[in-house]
């Protein structure tokens, strides 16, 4: 590859491009391959370190979208396997039924200032995505893969790890990359699990577990507060806990009473 087309990392699209072969190769390994349903979207494959390993990988189809012309531009020059492959685009804005019908996995080198709102959007989608495998800030995976009673246990742990079970893989260190970024990397693993419904209103229970975590250092009791809930949920055991104590099921268990406590109010 002449190094005189390379693309200029810019700050603001999170780009630090991945120059260890050795890494890229184990992050693509990292795909469970009978869980993609040979459907594969890698996000910001910039110049295509994971996606040199991607495009050789038989019975995979693959479909990259990446939001910099600069890249889009340098991969079409390097990749003619990506032809009507690329996507330029926004993964925070596409219509992604017009990127894959059915499911599919997800993989990339998050660009780190938008990898919360990337699993935002899993979770949105949650019922396609069968998997993802991201690198992403270690500080970031670390809270994602979180268990309760820990103090990086929080609002997107408890969201992905109700619909996904998740797995550290490894961590990498920042002089991989170019730019180095100023903070650990590492790889996780995220693969949908068989919960399909909460047995409660979903909306109820983001409010609840969201509410919960922002003020994380208080009681439940009054942390939730603005949720008017009734005198006998209020005076439950649990409610004397706080958020981050509360595992996936309690929280589920805690948004069902409340929703039979409001039915009752109510008189539904
Ligand atoms: N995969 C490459 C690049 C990682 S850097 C490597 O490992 O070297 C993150 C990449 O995500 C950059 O190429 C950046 O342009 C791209 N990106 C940033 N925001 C994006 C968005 N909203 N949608 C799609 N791609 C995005």
């Amino acid at each position: 590859m002449a190094t005189y087309d390379k693309v200029r990392a810019k700050k603001s699209l999170g780009q630090h491009f991945l120059h260890d072969e050795g890494i890229a190769r184990k992050i693509t390994e990292g795909l469970l391959l009978d869980k993609t349903g040979n459907q594969v979207l890698e996000i910001g494959p910039g110049m295509g370190v994971l996606t040199k390993y991607l495009v050789e990988i038989t019975n995979l189809q693959l479909k990259v979208i990446e939001i910099d012309r600069d890249s889009v531009a340098y991969l079409k020059r390097h990749f003619a396997l990506l032809d009507g492959k690329i996507i330029e685009g926004d993964f925070l804005k596409e219509d992604l039924d017009s990127v894959f019908s059915g499911t599919f996995s997800i993989i990339g080198n998050f660009p780190y200032n938008i990898s919360s709102q990337i699993f935002f959007r899993v979770l949105e989608q949650r019922n396609r995505v069968e998997q993802v495998v991201c690198m992403l800030q270690k500080e970031v995976a670390d809270r994602i893969a979180s268990r309760h009673g820990n103090k990086t246990y929080g609002i997107l742990s408890v969201l992905l790890q109700t619909f996904y079970n998740i797995e550290n893989l490894f961590k990498v260190p920042p002089g991989v990359f170019t730019p180095p970024p100023k903070v650990m990397s590492a790889v996780i693993r995220l693969v949908r699990n068989d919960r399909k419904q909460l047995g409660c209103d979903e909306k109820l229970f983001v409010t609840v577990v969201k509410t919960g975590f922002n003020q994380r250092r208080k009681t439940l009791r009054n942390a939730l507060k603005n949720l008017t809930l009734s005198s006998d949920v209020a005076a439950l055991p649990v409610m004397d806990k706080r958020a981050e104590q509360l595992s996936v099921e309690d929280f589920i268990q805690l948004t069902q009473v409340i929703e039979k406590s409001r039915a009752v109010q109510h008189g539904v």
